[in-house]
């Protein structure tokens, strides 16, 4: 078996994976909150998560990914100060937050779909698990590391620093249980922090948040009506469907200073085992250049946005198939044409490639290359330039024999290449036919409307659908697809 070497951001160094009972991966990955369309930049940290999944398939592990849709408890502040953005939104569209999230996490699912990702083992909804999460936050409350008052319940993170990371660190594989590295005075420094006047410290984060009696989602719970935070949601989550310590979890690197410092801290001071063995950030998609395509005006398009303006959603997987994850991308319409390029380039090859063959000798090479860039620290780029080489090297030598091979890099790349020489193979006229057809367009373009009368009836009666359009153009297609 293959291995990767990925950066753990836990040890900020790039290091063998190994996960704890392969070939099985437990993967968590945080997902959208659903209160408005996700934008290209959120996209490119789905296109990791499902690139990096990918990897390990083609690495011979089974994946087993659950990522959560957030439909509550989201504050406009990651840390826990202003509205749950759901509620807030869902005011402003004049929907309930359950039409509201239902809405949006249609349209994301729709989004994934285009962009062809993988679909995860598990999509699970905050809402759904609202027992999961009482008892979780029942463990850490018994566990000494959260406390109760008037405004909620919160983790205590000052006692955590002391005296709950030496728990986990002592237990598990010598990993320490942080991520940012700043010290408590540094993290929340940056943000506004809004000290709900009974919170012990400021650092503490909530757990469950009481008496807010104009939020519209509430819940009983052992300590009164309200409803969870958002750190909480993901640990209670992964935690049910992966187990107590999962192998690999991962989200933008915007998640590592409060939302995934906070999970760590939650579920270790509730299990006193590690949570995650790799925690693996991607970075930004930047630039203003977005601006020109964006329908809602200051804020990054959305994928709709792409499509409306006549690229498709398979060149932006490419574009970020195309730059190292941990580096960030400046969006550029013209580097997306030149990725939409690339993915008609491999499209393109479906017309000529032999499927029915094995691949000529040369194609293993390009494989390796593919394989090695892919495990070095997921070096995308260097792979994609492998499968487009592979395929420049097969029209070099007029051997054409690499579909296998390139089919294979491509349950990585994920450019349907599948789909697309089988919709080529169904949509191309037998060669007799072929010959009636541009028979009858050299005749319509000179004019002679009585061959092209009956060329048009020959084709009839040889079982096609002719149809001439306003434009000019006609299509032919069999009467029987
Ligand atoms: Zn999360």
């Amino acid at each position: 078996m293959r291995t990767l070497s990925i950066f753990n951001s836990l040890t900020r160094t790039v290091e063998k994976f190994e996960p704890l009972n392969p070939p099985l991966v437990t993967y968590y990955s945080c997902g959208p909150t659903v209160y408005s369309r996700q934008h290209l930049g959120n996209m490119r940290s789905y296109l990791f998560a499902d690139t990096l999944k990918r990897a390990l398939e083609f690495d011979g592990f089974t994946v087993r990914h659950v990522m959560n849709i957030t439909d509550v408890g989201h504050m406009t502040s990651d840390a826990d100060a202003g509205e749950d953005k759901v509620e807030m939104a869902a005011h402003a569209e004049g929907r309930s937050p359950q039409e509201l999230a239902a809405r949006y996490t249609q349209a994301f699912l729709g989004d994934l779909e285009q962009l062809n990702v993988e679909p995860a083992e598990v999509y699970c909804r905050a809402t759904d698990h609202i027992t999961d999460m009482i008892g979780l936050i029942g463990r850490i409350i018994e566990r000494g590391y959260a406390y109760v008052a008037p405004s909620g319940v919160y983790f205590d993170v000052v006692r955590y620093r002391a005296c709950g990371r030496s728990v986990a660190e002592a237990k598990g594989s010598g990993r320490p249980g942080r991520l940012s590295r700043q010290r408590l005075e540094e993290q929340h420094s940056a943000q506004r922090l809004e000290h709900a006047p009974d919170k012990r410290s400021p650092h503490d984060f909530a757990l469950w948040v009481l008496n807010q009696p104009r939020h519209l989602m509430q819940w009983d719970s052992p300590w009164g009506r309200g409803y969870p935070g958002w750190h909480v949601e993901c640990s209670a989550m992964a935690m049910k469907y992966l187990g107590e310590t999962i192998d690999l979890h991962s989200g933008g690197i915007d998640h590592i200073p409060i939302h995934h410092e906070n999970e760590i801290a939650q579920s270790e001071s509730a299990t006193g085992k590690p949570f995650a063995r790799y925690f693996v950030h991607n970075a930004f998609l930047v630039g203003s250049e977005g601006a020109k395509i964006s329908k809602s005006a200051g804020r990054f398009p959305v994928l709709d946005d792409l499509v409306a303006a006549g690229i498709n959603p398979l060149a932006f997987r490419l574009f970020c198939f195309a730059a190292k994850y941990r580096s960030e991308l400046g969006f550029s319409l013209d580097a997306l044409k030149a990725a939409e390029r690339n993915l008609y380039y491999l499209w393109g090859f479906t017309k000529v490639a032999r499927p029915e063959q094995p691949d000529a000798p040369f194609a293993r090479d390009y494989y390796e290359r593919f394989a090695e860039a892919l495990n070095d620290d997921l070096n995308t780029p260097r792979a994609l330039a492998a499968a487009l080489e592979l395929v420049a090297e097969a029209y070099r030598r007029s051997d054409l024999r690499v579909w296998q091979t390139l089919t294979a890099l491509d349950r990585v790349m994920g450019l349907r290449l599948e789909a697309q020489l089988n919709y080529v193979r169904a949509s191309r006229l037998p060669d007799d036919i072929q010959a009636l057809v541009d028979r009858r367009t050299r005749a319509r373009a000179e004019r002679n409307f009585e061959l092209a009368d009956q060329l048009r009836q020959e084709l009839v009666a040889r079982g096609y659908e002719v149809r001439d359009r306003r434009d000019g153009s006609s299509s032919y297609a069999p009467r029987w697809s």
